[in-house]
């Protein structure tokens, strides 16, 4: 069984996001690392692939020349080979356009089972597996928190706010798992030589049959207007007691009151 795991190259969260002229990301400005919620979907690849599950993983990413770096990290966990779409054509994609791209990329791939995470840390739509399924026309399991393979059929347990559904799909299916699912490995120093000279796969927009004019800042049916940084907090108030206890006490209660908390 082959399984394919999407990674991607986001901003770090540390850093202060930053918008181009063209309202699009600016990439440069900021440093860059793995998805960190795609840790989880390539330990769930490996695990599986430890459990006799599967032969062959494959990392997929859409990105520029400089996400090469985040592929080898990817690499560099023990998965065994990747492919990277870079193209200028990519530029300004939506969360759809990079669907597009990405089930594209999957027909060629031809993967029994798709592992996402749940979602990425700069964009967080969490739409992206489901659209990729919906491209492919198969199954999407998302928001797994366990996952198990019995010949050609995936179980997972798939978490909302109450608890969670047990859901089935028979492969090829789609799945995005959360953080409760497992704890990732750290890459070895073994893991991170090995991740050099794995096999890279680089692939243009038209090698993979993607129409221009679907995908790009063009052709993107959500686009970024405008954009506000969040105001500064204001400093909340200071109830200074006597020792006491008395006074911040009334003081909270009074508050409380006032709010209506009760
Ligand atoms: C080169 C590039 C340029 C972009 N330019 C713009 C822009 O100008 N304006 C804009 O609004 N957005 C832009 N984006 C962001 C793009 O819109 C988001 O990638 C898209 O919205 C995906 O949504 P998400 O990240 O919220 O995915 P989610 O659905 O939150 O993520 C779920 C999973 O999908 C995977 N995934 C998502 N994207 C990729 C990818 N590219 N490769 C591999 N796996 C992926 C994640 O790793 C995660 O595991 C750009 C992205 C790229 C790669």
């Amino acid at each position: 069984m082959k399984i394919v795991v999407p990674v991607k190259r986001v901003p770090d969260t540390a850093g202060e996001k930053k918008l181009s002229d063209d309202m699009t990301s600016d990439r440069e400005s900021v440093e860059a690392v793995l998805n960190p919620l795609d840790e989880w979907s390539i330990e769930t690849a490996l695990q599986l692939k430890e459990a006799g599950k599967a032969d062959e993983i494959v990392a997929l990413c859409i990105g520029p020349e400089a996400a090469q770096a985040t592929v080898r990290k990817a690499l560099s966990y023990g998965l065994d080979a990747a492919v990277q779409v870079t193209d200028e054509g990519v530029h300004g994609s939506d969360a759809l356009g990079i669907a597009r791209i990405l089930a594209k990329a999957l027909e060629d791939l031809d993967a029994d089972l798709v592992i996402f995470g749940s979602q990425s840390t700069d964009a967080r739509t969490c739409i992206v597996p489901a659209a990729v399924a919906e491209l492919l026309n198969r199954q999407a399991l998302t928001f797994a928190r366990h996952i198990e393979i019995d010949g050609e059929t995936v179980t997972v347990h798939r978490e909302h706010e109450e608890g969670w559904d047990v859901v089935e799909s028979s492969l090829p299916a789609i799945v995005s798992v959360v953080e409760a699912i497992n704890e990732p490995r750290y890459p070895s120093f073994k893991g991170i030589m090995a991740a050099k000279s794995k096999p890279l796969d680089t692939k243009s927009l038209a090698d993979i049959g993607v129409d221009p004019s679907e995908v790009g800042l063009a052709n993107a049916a959500a686009q970024i207007q405008d954009a506000q940084p969040r105001p500064p907090k204001e400093a909340g108030t200071i109830v200074e007691d006597d020792g006491s206890g008395s006074v911040g006490a009334s003081a909270l209660a009074d508050w409380l009151q006032e709010k209506k908390f009760i």
